[in-house]
């Protein structure tokens, strides 16, 4: 957190002293005010003390208390990619925001026993993937049987409850490409979460793909790439997101999740890594074997 980016955009007064940054403390008492600039927030972002009242606490509480509850306001409404683009980068021009764009599922139908047990191909895909049909009806999983993408597993993403892409999986395990988006939804500004998904868990793991996540359960989100986008890096930012934040990408994407982790911790607290063994993704090994993992933190 840049505390001295914060002031200035809410025109706090402060002065700058070695460790800290001084304000006129809002939490002292009223009958008593502070007079001058005595609340030091520490630069090291461990917090803040009023050298007058004595009171310590969170730098949020005390941002909060400073601009009157605006700053808690604008970090939970909608707006929070732009307050946290002109926090931490002020240089940085607010980019235009996505276009309005609308996505419609292909013609499909959900997967149920009795699709199943119609359909050797589905059946057969399903079960050497040991994907459920249970696990298919709670992620609301269609198949395509023909039309423009005929047999691929359609798998609707949503953020807030919008559908803003599905993925199509071809289940014949023959036909390039793997995977089929539709084209114009900008699915690498969000992550797939999966259902249950709670932001305030106390660790998060941050997976590649949707099977990924569906083997982890309701504590990992999926990237759909080895590299975070700008907006993907935010929505990690934002304040009712989980304390701690780790990369479990494939284990070919070693690299990859270290670059990315290390970007993400110079913009926040509790960002990890784990390795995967040789040739093993989250999907293949399993919830259980990924959380035995050491974590190491960057
Ligand atoms: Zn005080």
């Amino acid at each position: 957190m840049n505390i001295e980016n914060i002031l200035k955009r809410y025109k706090i007064p402060y002065i700058v002293n070695v460790k800290a940054f001084n304000v006129q403390c809002p939490v002292c008492p009223k009958d008593d005010p502070d007079n001058g600039l005595r609340c030091g927030l520490f630069k090291d972002n461990s917090g803040f003390n009023c050298f007058r009242c004595k009171k310590t606490g969170s730098l949020d509480f005390i941002l909060d208390k400073l601009t009157n509850g605006i700053y808690e306001k604008e970090l939970e409404n909608d707006n929070i990619t732009d307050t946290i683009k002109k926090v931490f980068n002020p240089e940085t021009e607010i980019q235009e925001s996505v276009k309005s764009y609308s996505v419609t599922l292909p013609d499909s139908v959900p997967v149920t026993k009795e699709l199943c047990s119609k359909w050797y191909i589905l059946r057969s895909f399903l079960k050497k993937r040991n994907i459920s049909i249970e696990t298919c009806q709670q992620y609301k999983v269609r198949f395509s049987i023909g039309g423009k993408y005929p047999l691929r597993l359609i798998i609707p993403i949503y953020d807030n409850d919008k559908l803003i892409c599905w993925q199509g999986k071809d289940v014949t395990d023959t036909v390039k490409p793997k995977y089929v988006f539709p084209s114009h939804a900008p699915i690498a500004n969000y992550f797939y979460f999966p259902t249950g998904f709670q932001k305030k868990n106390r660790i998060i793991y941050i997976v590649e793909g949707i099977f990924d996540t569906w083997r982890m359960g309701n504590i990992a989100i999926a990237s759909f790439s080895k590299k975070l986008s700008k907006e993907q890096q935010l929505k990690l930012l934002k304040r009712n997101f989980s304390k701690k934040i780790v990369f479990a990408w494939d284990s070919d994407a070693f690299r990859e999740s270290i670059e990315a982790a290390n970007d993400l911790s110079s913009l926040r607290d509790g960002v990890g890594i784990i390795r995967l063994p040789k040739g093993q993704d989250p999907d293949s090994m399993g919830r259980d074997e990924v959380l035995k993992l050491k974590i190491k933190w960057m």
